[in-house]
């Protein structure tokens, strides 16, 4: 018998108590271990395109693979001076104003980004405002970093834009920021002007600084127009992520950046803080940052997955179709990014657990969904479908959940 180990187990840090990140939780533990079995999973859980065959635009490829000896040294904790450069222009494209290089900061991917730009800001206590359904790392860096996220809710009924009044009826003096997600993840929704707008006067009204995670800012679809919250933000301390990973599949590459914008004049401490951590850190990885310039300077081939004709653009009307045939399953159609988010109808169908719905769906039908709770969302009456396989792979899963859902039936 093997004699059991009485010293003291090791245990994790209470500031993860409040920590939690369900994407890649407990359900994708169990898709995992299905996988090491022999079983072939459909991954519809994250937005991760190039597995489905969307590939990064070649020249960027080929601009990093010609340049990777380039790529040896640290480069300064900011990030590649071309890169920033390139950065810096896209904001004039955008008509952010008052953008400067030294205003921009690269960084692993936008998710390194979200940890850092809370870290610097938040005391123990401290308040953000973080949209309900969520991405869920902005609730789990908000926590990490000792502060509070307060979720607002966004309206399903009004093509889930946030609800204004809610976002005002929630800001205390503890409140510090507005998380504003647009495109949005999981619900799709682009946001009018008028309501960034809202949110603008909330924030100037209360002194908050906006944090604005676009990196789905060039996956629109039917004609639907992004407003660049720096564009409006003038006056407010506005932090913009973007990044390499969606509009140029380049996820595994880990390239997102930041944009400070507006009144950056009261922010001189905070953007202290910041590069303090961006030092921590010595500068993010090199040879992604090669990939920046090339990206925003080149033909944006993210426009022919997106327009009439395009692959993303018919994946997510094939899906919307399929959803559509499902008794009790409604979505609302979504103008951006690559994710669907439909409700279940819980009058019809009889659950209570969400997760162990998607649990059970993957058990029998091998294939990998994201409960709606994992995003923050309360009532377990919703999940997230990745719009990123073939139309017809797609339909067929959505057809199999819907006979699925059918064992719930009342
Ligand atoms: N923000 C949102 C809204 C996302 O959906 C994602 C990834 O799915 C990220 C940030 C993280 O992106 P990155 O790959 O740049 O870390």
């Amino acid at each position: 018998p093997v004699k059991k180990d009485k010293r003291k187990n090791i245990i994790k840090s209470e500031k993860l108590l409040g920590v939690c990140y369900d994407i890649r939780g407990p359900v994708l533990e169990h898709a995992n271990r299905l996988e090491e079995e022999g079983h072939r999973i459909l991954k519809l859980n994250i937005g991760n395109p190039a597995p489905f065959g969307f590939e990064a635009p070649d020249e960027i490829i080929t601009d990093v693979v010609y340049n990777i000896r380039e790529a040896q040294g640290y480069t300064a904790s900011r990030g590649l001076f071309p890169a920033r450069k390139a950065i810096m222009h896209e904001c004039q494209r955008q008509e952010i104003p008052n953008v400067e290089i030294e205003d921009i900061f690269l960084g692993n991917g936008v998710s390194e980004l979200i940890v850092m730009a809370n870290q610097a800001l938040l005391n123990n206590g401290d308040e953000v405002l973080v949209p309900s359904p969520d991405y869920p790392l902005w609730t789990a860096a908000v926590n990490l970093a000792g502060g509070k996220a307060v979720h607002y809710m966004c309206d399903e009924q009004s093509d889930w834009f946030p609800d204004i009044d809610d976002m005002r009826s929630k800001i205390t003096s503890r409140t510090r920021a507005i998380v504003v997600i647009n495109p949005n993840n999981p619900t799709g929704a682009v946001y009018s002007q008028e309501l960034l707008e809202q949110i603008v006067a909330l924030a100037r009204e209360h002194q908050l600084v906006i944090f604005a995670d676009e990196i789905y800012s060039k996956i629109l679809y039917d004609d639907a127009e992004f407003v660049p919250m720096g564009r409006i933000a003038k006056d407010v301390l506005c932090v913009t992520f973007n990044g390499l990973s969606k509009s140029y599949r380049l996820a595994g590459f880990r390239s997102g950046w930041i944009i400070l914008s507006g009144a950056k004049h009261l922010a001189k401490d905070y953007i202290r803080g910041i590069d303090m951590l961006a030092s921590m850190r010595l500068c993010a990885n090199v040879p992604a940052m090669l990939a920046v310039q090339t990206a925003l300077g080149g033909y944006q081939s993210i426009n022919e997955l997106i327009l009439p004709g395009g692959r993303l653009l018919e994946q997510r009307d094939a899906a919307i179709e399929e959803l559509a045939k499902i008794p009790g399953v409604s979505c609302v159609v979504p103008k951006g990014a690559i994710y669907l988010f439909p409700k279940i109808d819980r009058t019809m169908y009889d659950f209570d657990d969400d997760q162990q719905l998607i649990l059970d769906f993957l058990i029998q039908e091998k294939i990998l969904l994201v409960q709606g709770t994992a995003f923050n969302w309360k009532q377990p009456d919703h999940f997230r479908i990745v719009f990123l396989p073939q139309a017809d792979q797609l339909r067929q899963a959505i057809i199999k959940f819907g006979e699925f859902l059918q064992q719930y039936r009342i």
